[in-house]
């Protein structure tokens, strides 16, 4: 017998996957109380787990659903800066040349607010933090001058999440005051001006569920969602938000034609196949997640030595949600990664299952195993 403890109320995909294991397939897992302190598996609170209690029972290994410090790559910011810092360790490399995946990013830290950094009790710290404005600034002027118009950017906050807080612009100064007003990190990001668009000129992004298991392979998902915006792509118009953001939430509150051209503003790759097949003859398979696959390759090679619990008295194993957009080109850019991701709600069982079967069971291999229980992981 197995137990699990599961401190993470909120999560729909853990939710489903206790459920799973409780489930009449499974005999070998029971429930423990939250408090308990030898189980097997635990179902953290993503920020408020207590990695250094984890690993101490003498014989019993102890899986957490979390990768300490994966928050370096799943914090807008801070992947930048680990994306740029990997470059400089790497010699006669930038970060535009490591990463041609990654729209140009940039740093930006509001100045009124680090003005108020307090470091001891009672100094105020005068000195702005450092941040990448006036390199953004050259580039901007650089760019601007090469493309022969204004190039757009957007404005994303490090912690933001859903398409809040989004600001488009060309106009770079007003974007940097924008950020300015804010009491948090944001980044700059070249936006991607030229999508490739859906029927109805729209708009869209990619979601891929990824798993990093125990022994840090790598496993993607053999089926995603295509997040599509419910208005025309309108380039330049940037107030016309429902037309350049495809958070579901965002669409689903603003847009009037939510679910006009998909239910629930979701297509998956059979559907979006076809289409790829009718408009530019190529598929999902050859086109984009050759793509899809050496992105999430690498970033998981850059911050493996950060994270990996190896020689740790404790395992992990963790969920990610990778989010890609794809430009008129079909060249595949990474818009950020989620590491708490929710899943479309036509996926969740197969999802679920998957997790178990793929995360779980090679760790704690059950008693009966049925061949039904297929995983649809496939490692990368
Ligand atoms: P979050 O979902 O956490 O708010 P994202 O980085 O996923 O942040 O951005 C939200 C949406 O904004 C994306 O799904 C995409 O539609 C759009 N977006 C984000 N970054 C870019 C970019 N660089 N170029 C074009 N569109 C972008
Ligand atoms: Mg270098
Ligand atoms: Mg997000
Ligand atoms: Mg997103």
């Amino acid at each position: 017998m197995y137990g699990f403890v599961q401190r993470d109320k909120k999560s729909s995909v853990y939710h489903a996957v206790t459920e799973y294991l409780l489930s009449e397939r499974r005999r070998d897992w029971r429930k423990l109380p939250s408090n308990v302190t030898g189980f097997h598996l635990m179902f953290g609170e993503r920020n408020k787990l207590p990695f250094g209690r984890l690993g101490h029972d003498p014989g019993i290994v102890q899986l957490v659903n979390y990768y300490r410090g994966s928050d370096i790559i799943c914090r807008k910011t801070a992947m930048s800066k680990v994306f740029k810092s990997y470059a400089v360790s790497m010699i006669h490399s930038t970060a535009e040349e490591s990463f041609k995946w990654l729209p140009l990013t940039f740093f930006i830290c509001p100045q009124t607010v680090c003005r108020m950094n307090v470091r001891s009790s009672n100094t105020i710290d005068p000195t702005p933090k450092p941040d990448e404005r006036e390199k953004l600034r050259k580039m901007v002027e650089e760019l601007n001058q090469t493309e022969n118009k204004p190039v757009a950017w957007i404005a994303k906050s490090s912690a933001g999440a859903k398409g809040d807080g989004i600001k488009i612009s060309t106009d770079v100064n007003d974007l940097i005051t924008y950020v300015d007003s804010h009491p948090y990190a944001f980044v700059i990001q070249r936006y991607i001006e030229r999508p490739f668009l859906l029927q109805g000129n729209r708009k869209f992004d990619i979601r891929c569920w990824v798993l990093l298991d125990h022994k840090y392979d790598i496993y993607l998902l053999k089926e995603g969602v295509l997040r599509t915006a419910s208005d025309e792509y309108k380039p330049g118009n940037f107030n016309a938000v429902t037309s350049h953001l495809t958070n579901h939430a965002l669409q689903k509150d603003l847009s009037k034609h939510f679910g006009l051209y998909e239910e629930g503003n979701e297509m998956f790759y059979e559907e979006f196949n076809r289409y790829l097949q009718d408009t530019v003859g190529v598929t999902m398979e050859t086109a984009i997640l050759p793509q899809v696959r050496d992105i999430i390759k690498m970033c998981f090679h850059v911050v493996k030595e950060r994270i990996k619990t190896n020689g740790i008295g404790y395992i992990s194993f963790q969920l990610f949600g990778f989010d890609f957009m794809l430009d008129e080109d079909l060249k595949v850019w990474l818009m950020e990664i989620n590491g708490a991701p929710a899943c479309a709600q036509k996926l969740l069982p197969d999802l679920a299952r998957s997790i178990v079967v793929t995360a779980i069971d090679p760790v704690f291999p059950p008693s009966v195993t049925n061949s039904a229980e297929n995983t649809w992981f496939h490692k990368i």
